[in-house]
């Protein structure tokens, strides 16, 4: 069941869209466009069993500083299309995008500063592992002006730790969020996560509290995929272990109580923040975005993504960058884009894309007739469940159908391929 951070799901994207076309969407921007950047590093000091991220294990600092040198160069690429441009947010994703280290990051930053207007930069964030997140980092950070910090957290119980193959107790995350803001850096969110092997309800619980314990503004909740066959990773978690489908149910649904006791506000799907965060606000005004990150309050009008398997969005469509590292720096060594695949937006696109991004941030939204007509089969039913109420063109997720709003985003889906999803699968 796809998780709708973007209308046409990524599997719908082919190679018809390549290189050229990327250059061309970028060089049909207005200039008077505004620009969100996001960076790629697909590293890690060690792979984590439970991880479903386009990254690698490396402990040597040869292919990571190789990797620098080439996502430098996409920038200046990038520049030579779109340069001048004003970027409002920067966002640093991966893998552990800090792997690249301190000086690192200030050279990729002094290089978008150079070619970009940051004048109206209003969000600059970053993914980080508690585990590697140092003084020198939190400084560096700081220095290139960071604001906000998304720490993976999954769960504290120490044996669902152990059966995931990352242990970081509950010191080391308070040490990384202390560290942090000491050094100027107050906006945190961290990550958390149901439906891992071994994990109870209690467990969810007890970590929401920690995790409120270390006064975060945000929090997000993610089920656990299991697909060992694409992450083979993931093999190394015991699947008889992992919680069935009523009990991952039961987690996200005491995580999300839990979290609302303590004073979050639920925004859409799947995160929480609180009542006085942008996002929040965000929600509450009907203003919140989705994009491939998840639940955003960024309003650019074209994201563009850099480093391998970054995906772009412009006003025509998709853009990915090939997936794995080697590809992408070979691409980008020859001075083109790495752009391996996309989509073209048709009008149906646009609007079914709209409709669907509404519903996965709002939990409603207003069908045209067309649309209405179209997913009404399949609307009646999630409506039969109680997943849903449907009023007129109007429908909106039940209070026991918000875990399920990506089926009822499925049924607006013209692409999707009418299969037998249950709706066990969509939580
Ligand atoms: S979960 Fe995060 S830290 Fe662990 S391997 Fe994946 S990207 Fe790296």
């Amino acid at each position: 069941m796809p998780r709708y951070t973007s209308y046409p799901t990524a599997p719908h994207f082919t190679a018809d869209i390549g290189a050229d076309q990327h250059g061309k969407w970028l060089e049909r921007l207005p200039k008077a466009a505004t620009l969100s950047l996001y960076l790629h590093v697909p590293f890690c000091s060690s792979l984590c069993f439970y991880c479903g991220c386009t990254t690698k294990a490396t402990r040597r600092h040869g292919p990571v500083s190789a990797y620098v040198v080439r996502l430098e160069r996409e920038i200046d690429l990038l520049a030579e299309r779109a340069g001048g441009r004003t970027v409002t947010h920067i966002a640093w994703g991966g893998g552990t995008p800090s792997l690249i280290g301190p000086d690192a990051l200030k050279r990729l930053y002094a290089r978008i500063a150079e070619k970009f207007d940051l004048e109206q930069l209003s969000e600059h964030a970053i993914e980080l592992d508690p585990r590697e997140t140092s003084t020198e980092l939190a400084d560096a950070l700081a220095a290139i002006g960071v604001d906000r910090t998304s720490l993976g957290v999954q769960d504290f119980s120490a044996h669902v730790q152990t059966a995931i193959g990352r242990v970081q107790p509950f010191g080391t995350v308070e040490r990384a969020v202390n560290l942090l803001r000491e050094a100027g850096i107050s906006a945190i969110n961290l990550d958390l996560m149901y439906g891992l092997p071994h994990q109870t309800e209690r467990d969810v619980r007890r970590t929401a509290h920690l995790a409120s314990l270390l006064t975060p503004d945000r929090l997000a909740l993610f089920g656990y995929a299991h697909v060992p066959w694409v992450r083979p990773n993931q093999r190394l978690i015991d699947q008889t272990a992992l919680p069935g489908a009523a009990e991952r149910l039961e987690q996200a649904e005491a995580a999300r109580t839990t979290l609302m006791e303590l004073g979050y506000a639920p925004i859409g799907l799947d995160h929480f923040a609180r009542p006085n965060d942008p996002m929040a606000i965000a929600a509450a005004n009907g203003r919140l975005r989705r994009n491939f990150q998840g639940y955003t309050v960024d309003q650019a009008d074209a994201l563009i993504g850099l480093g391998a398997s970054a995906i772009s969005r412009f006003p025509q469509g998709f853009t990915q960058n090939a997936p794995d590292s080697a590809s992408y720096q070979r691409a980008i060594e020859t001075g083109t884009f790495a752009t391996v695949r996309g989509v073209a937006f048709t009008r149906d696109d646009i609007k079914r894309g709209a409709l669907i991004e509404r519903l996965m941030c709002d939990l409603e939204v207003d069908l045209d007739d067309e649309v209405l007509q179209d997913a009404s089969p399949r609307l009646a039913s999630l409506a039969a469940d109680g997943l849903i109420r449907i009023d007129g063109h109007h429908i909106a997720m039940t209070s026991a159908g918000r875990h399920f709003v990506r089926l009822a985003a499925a049924a607006l889906d013209a692409r999707l391929q009418a299969g037998n999803a249950r709706h066990s699968a969509a939580v």
